[in-house]
């Protein structure tokens, strides 16, 4: 077990590789261990500070991890060690390839309609036991949840993006509690190539932010108040 540690109150585990998670994730008889993954960034950070509902399901997570080059710094700076970003967007292939062998039941909801059954169909053809699936524009989030119950999933992916897809995680552990929960933000839509993530060199510079900027404008405002964490970083108060 990786210890915690806290970034402006929020836990996370400083992983050194994406294989430390999985030995979380994955009991040692390949079975899956009950609980949420949540990728901790910056921006959920500031979000944290401000809103006391984002700070309690963060509080919830059984494995934050570090996806955000400033929640690496911020780590490494406490750890005294160099450790690594474990990137959502590679993290849930990695538990779905894992789950294979097993044929562990998996349950994945999120995206747009088109994108959601393109992603289920190259998910089967990978041998990957989907035991049921859900696009991100349902009309009642209880017939889903009700839907996950039935389908006795252990493992649930989430595809809604942030803070929607934790609310909904949030809610349905309460009726499903021996499950492995996962938020993915935007990860279908790179998974089918719908959306193209960055080239491999921006993403080694820990530039994929900057690419996603120049991709898609309007996030500027979103990345100018990360300038916040920059500010608490360099001020040590994080
Ligand atoms: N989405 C959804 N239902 C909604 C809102 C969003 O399924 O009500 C999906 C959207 O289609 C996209 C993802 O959630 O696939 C959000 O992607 P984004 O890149 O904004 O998330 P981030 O990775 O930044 O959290």
């Amino acid at each position: 077990m990786v210890e915690v540690i806290t970034v402006a109150g929020v836990p996370v585990k400083p992983y050194r590789s994406i294989n430390d998670v999985l030995s979380e994730v994955f009991t040692e008889t390949n079975g899956v261990t009950p609980g949420v993954a949540i990728a901790i960034n910056p921006e959920k950070i500031l979000a944290s500070i401000n809103n006391s509902k984002v700070k309690e399901i963060l509080l919830d997570a059984t494995i934050p991890y570090a996806d955000g080059i400033g929640v690496v710094k911020a780590l490494e700076r406490k750890v005294n060690h160099p450790l690594c970003r474990i990137p959502g967007v590679e993290l849930w292939l990695q538990v779905l390839t894992y789950s294979i062998p097993q044929q562990i039941p998996v349950y994945i909801v999120g995206a747009k309609p088109e994108v959601s059954k393109q992603a289920h169909e190259k998910l089967l053809g990978k041998g990957v036991n989907i035991v049921g699936c859900s696009d991100g524009y349902f009309q009642d989030q209880n017939t889903l949840i009700e839907d996950i119950k039935f389908s006795k999933a252990k493992i649930v992916i989430v595809a809604l993006g942030s803070p929607k897809q934790e609310l909904f995680i949030s809610e349905c552990r309460k009726s499903i509690s021996g499950a492995f929960y996962m938020g993915v933000g935007g990860s279908f839509d790179v998974f089918v190539g719908h959306v193209k993530r960055a080239p491999e060199l921006w993403c080694k510079l820990h530039l994929e932010w900057f690419y996603r900027l120049l991709k898609e404008p309007s996030r500027v405002i979103r990345q100018v108040k990360l300038l916040k964490f920059v500010y608490l970083y360099f001020s040590n108060r994080l």
